[in-house]
């Protein structure tokens, strides 16, 4: 029977489903806003598909502030950084610094987050028939210099902290894990436990299961502002112009309680709310290949893939499509595809596996929802009433059936004032 609490949760990307899903279980009253006609249609659609507690380090290192300087300057690099001013890129960029002290805390409890979710996220799939090309053949984090190597030694021992063993391999080794791999390697670390697979086909099918368990969930509805009163959580909306019933103008509705969870769009919601949250929109890129015949299936990788280096993920998403991922462009919000970064990861398809054709492939950009501390911001807001469950960064896909599992337990224990 359903309790008589409702609930509303704002955005429907991996981080929203979940979380409905967990709270729906839990016999609240859910009813899901997402702005776009479908579930999955921002961040959560075409990214590394990697489930990946082996890649939970953050990045807050005096390393990474001294590389990512040094990338600046390279067009093909990493990352890219358009330098004109904003108040919100820079306050970012301090606290990005501020939170180096964090970084072992931060990055071992991502590592338990990271593990947890992974088998909170085998038990939905299983509980819920979810087919999303999944693929059980481990992550190889791979490193062409012995420096780099020794790099990576040091994280294994810090993530070995929050409970994750990874192997470190030889060149020898990697030839097995992973033959279509052409590279000189020095040597890697292979994470048998991670594992990969499609975001979105998740995602969709979680958002009909949802469905299923009597959890409202309106597509093509933007929310213009939310507010909390005497009466409750006031959520106010409007259906997208293109649809037949748009004329009905903006509609409110009052919850009980609300849950933030739209993505780089979380920010402004939170100070509506009298909180900050200061998420940054780190734009990324991905590639799609489609492998069409079956020479070009054989000659692309099945083990997912992590090129420190690069910085480039990889994942096999069924026999059919291969998919490298990468860049962190701080960029503002604009979705734009630039040829500059797509490029370099057809380079790298072309140098690490030569004889793979990357003739038919698709380009996809998507905005991660980045804390400063690269930590997810889970827990309730400055009111009673609101909760947050946002702000994954590079690990949403990862981490959200953790943090979902987490904020829905806080949400349906505590009483709406
Ligand atoms: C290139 C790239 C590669 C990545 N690779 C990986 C990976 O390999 N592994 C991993 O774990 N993570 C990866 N990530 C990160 C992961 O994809 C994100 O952390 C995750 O998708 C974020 O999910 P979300 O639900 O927070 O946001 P979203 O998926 O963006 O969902 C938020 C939703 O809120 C909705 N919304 C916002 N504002 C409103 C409004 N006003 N009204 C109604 N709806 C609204 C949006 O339309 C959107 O659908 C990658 C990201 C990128 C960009």
């Amino acid at each position: 029977m359903k309790s008589q609490k409702r609930v509303a949760v704002i955005g429907a990307g991996i981080t929203g489903i979940t979380t409905a899903y967990f709270l729906a279980k839990k016999g609240l009253d859910v009813t899901v806003f997402e702005a776009n006609p479908y579930p999955a249609m921002e961040t959560s659609y075409a990214n590394g598909g990697q489930l990946s507690a082996s890649n939970a380090e953050v990045w807050n290192s005096v390393s990474t502030v001294f590389k990512g300087l040094g990338w600046m300057f390279s067009s093909g690099a990493p990352l890219l950084m358009n330098p004109k001013p904003s108040w919100h890129k820079y306050s970012w960029l301090a606290e990005f610094v501020g939170s180096i002290f964090q970084y072992e805390k931060n990055t071992i409890q991502t590592v338990e987050w990271a593990i947890k979710a992974r088998s909170h996220l085998l038990s939905i799939a299983k509980d819920e028939n979810i087919d999303f090309d999944r693929k059980s053949t481990g992550i190889l984090h791979f490193y062409e210099s012995k420096k780099q190597f020794e790099v990576a030694e040091q994280v294994t021992a810090l993530l070995k902290k929050g409970g994750l063993e990874r192997q470190a391999v030889t060149a020898e080794e990697i030839k097995k894990i992973e033959p279509t791999l052409e590279s000189d390697i020095y040597g890697g670390f292979y994470t048998s436990s991670d594992f990969t697979g499609d975001i979105h086909k998740f995602t969709s099918s979680l958002a009909k299961a949802c469905i299923r368990h009597d959890v409202t969930v309106r597509t093509s509805t933007l929310v213009d502002r939310v507010a909390v009163s005497a009466e409750g959580v006031e959520v106010f909306s409007h259906i997208d112009d293109s649809k037949k019933d748009a004329s009905q103008g903006i509609s409110k509705e009052v919850f009980d309680q609300i849950v933030v969870c739209a993505g780089v769009g979380s920010r402004k919601f939170a100070s509506m709310l009298g909180d900050r949250v200061n998420i940054y929109p780190v734009k990324g890129y991905s590639i799609t290949v489609n492998l069409e015949d079956e020479a070009n299936q054989n000659a692309a990788p099945n083990t997912s893939l992590l090129d420190d280096n690069a910085k480039l993920v990889t994942s096999r998403l069924g026999t059919s499509r291969f998919r490298v991922a990468g860049t962190a462009e701080f960029n503002g919000y604009s979705k734009d595809i630039i040829w500059k970064r797509i490029d370099p990861m057809l380079k790298w398809c072309h140098r690490h596996f030569p004889d793979m054709s990357t003739e038919n492939f698709v380009s996809w950009a998507g905005l991660r929802p980045m804390m400063p501390n690269m930590v997810p911001r889970v827990g309730q807001g400055n009111h009673p009433s609101v909760f947050y469950n946002t702000g994954h960064g590079h690990l949403g896909w990862t981490l959200a059936a953790a943090t979902a599992d987490i904020i829905s337990g806080i949400v349906a224990t505590e009483q709406p004032k």
